[in-house]
């Protein structure tokens, strides 16, 4: 299991403890109702920020852990454990989506203004790329952002934003020279009581159902220059390596959700009869948990490698492509195996395997489908 790998020191180990603990008492018990609720309260994001654990790789100056960024893949795999993939997922907006990009692109000001309270736990973020029009195409987005004095006017729409009900602030992407397309584009900061600025819609969804997605409406939506996040029409590389980070922690939270519901499944198999025999007898199970541990034991290590090459200061774009291609792919097989293992119980909702089937499958089309991470591998390769 994870917890043995000489990736992780004494240090990461105790957050792991710790993050554990937290999980168990006071994420895990409430999940079943959160997931028939469709939500689950903003104190969550509070009381994680009094605990450290939304800054665990951020410096210590702006409220963070001033830990590594492998403690990443720590919260990752132990917020897994929560039993509520939507739950991990709005987390993980907040610390690996929203946040990394004010810390790197941020002012002094910024930081205090927006970075700050996220860490903190009293600002809840969402970020803002997707359109109606424009999704796996970011370069085709049509919110623009247009230039008024010391201000930017905002007119647009965007769709499927996670936490987008519920937030304080959006982080923006939108067109500031809408002739173009890669070199128009700029991110903004925008907090969510601004004039022009509405939730038309709370999106009903398949998976991940206790976290909000929301469709928002900019209608002549005033916001300070000031307001800009790093420089103007550069918006579209920010937002790319935005997305490294975005797609590594969904491979790191994909091989943890993977794992457990295989060790749930074992569980379930070596106890179910059926012929006479245990389930888990039949040599085709066998087969299937080892064609299944070999796929997130290779799944894993490639995202272990490519987020200590992160660490380390590389930028491996090809291979968190790759980690991230693979271990959703991966952790979609696995649960959808691991459905078919437990038969029509699978299929029952008290059963927890629907769910990890549900919220599995958003991570192969969320960040970047599995064929744009295909196009962009084979492009990197030169092919
Ligand atoms: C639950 C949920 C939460 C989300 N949260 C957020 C969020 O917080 N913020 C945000 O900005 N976005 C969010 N998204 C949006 C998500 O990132 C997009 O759905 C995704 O990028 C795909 O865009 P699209 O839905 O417009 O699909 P499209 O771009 O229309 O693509 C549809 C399909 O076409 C195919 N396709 C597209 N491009 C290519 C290509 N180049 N080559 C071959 N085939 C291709 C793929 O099969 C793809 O799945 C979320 C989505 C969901 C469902």
């Amino acid at each position: 299991m994870t917890t043995s790998h000489p990736l992780f020191t004494d240090d990461h180990e105790a957050i792991r403890r710790s993050i554990r603990a937290f999980v168990e008492k006071e994420l895990r018990p409430h999940a079943e109702q959160w997931e028939r609720d469709g939500d689950f309260p903003d104190d969550v994001f509070r009381r994680m920020g009094e605990l450290g654990f939304l800054g665990l790789h951020f410096p210590t100056e702006y409220g963070g852990q001033g830990a590594d960024y492998l403690t990443m893949l720590v919260l990752a795999e132990e917020m897994a454990r929560c039993g509520s993939g939507g739950v991990s997922m709005a987390v993980s907006v907040q610390c690996e989506y929203v946040t990394p990009p004010i810390l790197k692109f941020g002012t002094e000001t910024q930081k205090q203004g927006w970075l700050v309270p996220a860490i903190a736990g009293t600002r809840i973020g969402a970020l803002g790329i997707t359109e109606p029009g424009a999704g796996s195409d970011v370069a085709g987005i049509a919110t623009r952002a247009i230039r008024d004095g010391d201000e930017y006017v905002v007119n647009g729409r965007k769709i499927f934003i996670t936490n987008g009900c519920r937030a304080d602030f959006l982080l923006l992407v939108a067109k500031t020279r809408p002739e173009q397309r890669h070199d128009g584009i700029s991110l903004f900061l925008v907090d969510t009581d601004t004039r022009g600025f509405h939730v038309t819609r709370r999106l009903d969804k398949v998976g991940m159902r206790s976290s909000d997605t929301a469709e928002l409406l900019f209608d002549d939506m005033r916001i300070p220059a000031s307001n800009l996040l790093g420089e103007e029409n550069q918006g579209f590389r920010h937002i790319m390596w935005e997305l490294q980070g975005e797609r590594l922690s969904a491979a790191a939270a994909a091989c943890a959700g993977a794992q457990l519901v295989l060790d749930d499944t074992l569980a379930y198999v070596r106890d179910r009869e059926a012929f006479g025999r245990r389930v888990s007898d039949f040599q085709s199970t066998k087969h299937k948990f080892a064609e299944m541990q070999t796929m997130i034991d290779a799944a894993r290590a490639l995202t272990y490698e490519t987020a200590w090459r992160v660490e380390r200061g590389e930028y491996p774009v090809q291979q968190i492509t790759e980690a991230k291609l693979l271990a959703t792919r991966t952790h979609f097989q696995v649960a959808d195996t691991c459905l078919q293992l437990h038969g029509g119980y699978g299929y029952m909702m008290e059963f927890g395997v629907q769910r990890a089937w549900r919220d599995s499958r958003l991570a192969r089309i969320g960040a970047g489908a599995d064929e744009v991470m295909l196009d962009y591998i084979a492009r990197q390769m030169g092919v």
